[in-house]
Formats: C-alpha cells, structure tokens, sequence
C-alpha cells in the first residue's frame, strides 16, 4: 500500500503552494488506493502556534482534502526520537559533539576565507572523552566515501558525492530533535512510501536517505516540485495577490475551484483544463509532475470559479454563500431559501463575495439616491406603478411566474414598456439599477418587503 504525508510546518499561513503539496499527495494517495496522513512539524517551538496549527487544519478542511490519519503532532513524539538517537549513538552511527561554539565559529570563518564551504570537519566524530555535564550535540556519521543516488520522480535521477555532506546534528545541546531527523524517524514509523515535497527541500534529501539506511528503513520514492511563480514569473510574494488558501476562501473562491486550479499549476493532462475530483483522483500521476515551475494565473482562477459557480449543484454553493453572509453578519432566516438566491444570481457574478454584495438588499434596509427618483419614476409611470402595487398585493401565490403575469397585464392596460416599469420597480426593491430580473427579486424579497419597499419609493417620488 503506497502511503503518502503532508507536513507543514505551523509558522504562518496555508500558502497555496502548500495546498498544492496536499493536494498532490492526497491525490497520489487515493489514486493508488492508499493513505494520506497529516503530520505537523512542529518541533520549531518558537515560530510554531495553534493559530497555524488551526489554519492549516481549517484550509485542508475547506478544500476538501481529508486525511485518513493524523494530525499527528512532533512535539507529541520526542520520546520516540530520543529513542532512535540512543539506538544510534549505541550502534556507532551517530556521535556526541562537544565541539564549543568558538571553535564552531573560528572553523567556519577559516573556511569561508579559504573559499570552501562551510562544514563541520569531524573533529569528534572518532571519540572524544567524555566531559561530564558538558553541553554536547548528536552527530549523525555520514559516510565519507560513495555517493547517494535516487530517482526523483519529478527531476530524474539525482546524484549526491557523500563527501559533499558533512555530519549533520540530530539532537541539539538542549536535546530537541532537529528538522531532518525527525522527518526521517516520522517517515520510517509511519511507512512514507511517497515523500512529495517542494525542492526546496532537495538538499535535505541525501542526508534523509543517510539516515533512513542507518534505521535500516526502506526508502520512500521522492518527488520535488518546483515552487509557485507569480504572473510575472517571479517568486510568489504577496504583492502577487492573494497566495493564503483561507484568502480565497474570504474572496469568494469556491473550494473546487481552487483546487482545479492547483492541479493544473505543475500537472497536466493533454490540454484538459475542467476536471471533478473523481477525473483527477482517475488520471494523477507523480511521474508527469512538471519540472519547469508554473506561474499562478489570477484570470484562470477567477473563470474556474466562475465555472465551478454555475455548474455545482445549488444546495452546495448555497451552504458556501452562507459562510459569506453570515460573516457579513444577516440573519439568514429572514432571507429568502439560499438555493434560490444562487439560482438568481450565478450566472451574472464570478465570485461568491459579488454574489453577497448584490444579494445585501434581501437583507439590509436600502437607500435610494434622489436622482434615480428623478430618472425612473416619471409621471408618466407613476401610475402604472400605483396599480401595480395594488394588483401584486392581491397575489397570493408569490412566485416568480405569477409576479410575471401581473407585470406583463399592467404593461399591457397601461400601454406601457416593460423596461419602463421594470427598471422603478428594482430601484425601489434593490436601491440600485442592477438586480436579477425583477419578478425573480421580487419573488426572493417576499411579499412583504416588496410590497413596503415599492410604496415607500412611490411616495418618496410624489413627495419631489
Ligand atoms: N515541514 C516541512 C515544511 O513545511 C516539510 C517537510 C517535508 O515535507 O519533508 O517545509
């Protein structure tokens, strides 16, 4: 059974590049009938915090992307590391460094002067007396001689001479586990056959391997995924826009949406652009992950998400419009039937933020400016509107199709355009010139405030 991880570090927010890892290593996963787990590496006390820790678990939620085990949390698993680190010291492969922080520093400024690479140069490796009390770090003894080689399953083949590498720390003198360690003791316990990662973390992996050999642990299959680029091309910063997952979700990006975008930055299947989770999880493949690094495409996002709105079934994009409008603080229960709301709105708005902005009028009392007074409830209109008021209120069945009817029967005795009458009536319901047709606004406003609304501006236009 193939098993692959996420294991985002907790010292920010879910960037979508991060999302993209998950992404990628939940689909592996359940493309090969496997298991996706969740790990959070959060050893680095300092920069860690819940706040990321929630996040991170908030964003995977959103997007849809569960794990089948997990979180499960470093700091809960120093036991176990200190366990590993006793069982190598015992074998020989790793070592207690007593090497002082001076002697640290004057090493690295010799070699920087001589132009060599900064590395520890062994000097305990081969036994020191023991100093009791005395602060020491664990070493791991990476082989001298010989190379590491894996395939990569994004980058090919890759070869690292061991004599690149120095001994890395394992155990600090406080005696906290160091990053590459602990993902190697992780990955070995939880059976990682799939490390899918971003290359950022390519050097850390001959060393990952070292370490893996010495557990006697077999060796996952490692992919590295080059980063994110802006639209220009660039690193991706936040200048390029939105780049946190929870920030599209305050922009009115729809979760599948999203993630059909995150597929396609670095993976691709000839030149299908649309896919439902099920085609995804169908057709993936770590071994056609691009290599060249994708640019993220803000207009693409926003015509998925425009896509995704107009063809997810209405009851879902109606429980994410909720997210939105409660935030904004409206009691949904004097609203209309949500459903019904996006049925009206979707095919004229790209976002789910724009469907809330022109569906506040179903909610909040509304202004009208006096020139649109001016404008639209001529005299010659008035009363065609007075009449209309009068005839809805003896509407009893309040749809659409049967507000319809009466507008078409007024447009008709009164010898009147439809647009005439239509464009007064939603600037009396909405307060503005833009609205969903307007028997369906009357229809989602209800009787009631609609019939309010349209003898309020009707006054409020006599009073001029
Ligand atoms: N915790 C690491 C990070 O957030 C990822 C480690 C890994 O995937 O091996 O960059």
């Amino acid at each position: 059974m193939i098993i692959t991880r996420f294991a985002p570090s907790p010292t920010g927010d879910l960037h979508i590049g991060s999302a993209r890892t998950a992404l990628f290593c939940w689909l592996w996963a359940k493309n090969q009938r496997g298991k996706f787990i969740l790990r959070i590496e959060d050893t680095d006390r300092e920069r860690s915090t819940q706040a990321a820790v929630d996040v991170i678990l908030e964003g995977l939620a959103w997007l849809g992307l569960s794990w089948d085990e997990g979180p499960i949390y470093q700091t809960q698993r120093f036991a176990r590391y200190q366990e590993i680190c006793e069982s190598l010291l015992a074998k020989g492969q790793a070592y207690k460094c007593y090497c002082s922080k001076e002697r640290l520093e004057a090493l690295r400024a010799e070699q920087e002067a001589a132009k060599e690479k900064p590395r520890y140069d062994g000097h305990c490796r081969n036994g020191h007396e023991v100093v009791p009390h005395a602060p020491f770090v664990v070493r791991f003894k990476t082989p001298q001689t010989g190379s590491v080689v894996f395939d990569d399953s994004v980058r090919g083949r890759i070869e690292i001479q061991n004599s690149e590498l120095d001994d890395l720390i394992l155990v600090r003198s406080d005696g906290t586990p160091t990053y590459n360690f602990t993902v190697v003791v992780d990955d070995a316990d939880m059976g990682i056959t799939h490390v899918l990662r971003g290359d950022d973390h390519i050097n850390n992996t001959p060393r990952q391997i070292h370490i893996l050999q010495a557990l006697g642990a077999p060796i996952p299959e490692y992919g590295h995924m080059p980063m994110l680029l802006g639209p220009d091309g660039k690193k991706l910063s936040k200048r390029s826009g939105a780049v946190s997952v929870l920030q599209y979700r305050e922009e009115g990006i729809l979760p599948d949406a999203l993630v059909n975008y995150l597929v396609r930055l670095g993976w691709s299947h000839g030149d299908k652009e649309i896919f439902s989770r099920e085609e995804m999880i169908a057709l993936f493949n770590v071994h056609n992950i691009n290599v060249a690094a994708a640019a993220i495409n803000p207009e693409k996002l926003l015509w998925l998400n425009q896509h995704y709105l107009k063809t997810t079934p209405e009851a879902e994009v109606a429980k994410l419009l909720a997210w939105h409008l409660e935030k904004r603080g409206f009691d949904l229960s004097q609203g209309p039937d949500l459903k019904e709301i996006v049925l009206a709105q979707r095919e004229r708005c790209k976002t789910l933020v724009e469907i809330a902005d022109k569906s506040q009028f179903l909610y909040q009392n509304i202004n009208i400016e006096e020139s649109l007074l001016q404008k639209h409830f001529t005299s010659e209109v008035r009363p065609a509107l007075q009449a209309m008021g009068q005839r809805l209120m003896q509407l009893n069945n309040w749809t659409a199709a049967n507000i319809h009817e009466v507008m078409a029967a007024i447009v008709t005795e009164f010898d009147i355009k439809f647009g005439l009458i239509a464009q007064p009536m939603r600037i009396a319901l909405t307060g503005g010139t833009v609205s969903p047709p307007v028997d369906v606004t009357l229809a989602l406003l209800g009787k009631e405030k609609s019939l309010q609304r349209l003898h309020y501006a009707i006054g409020l236009a006599n009073s001029l």
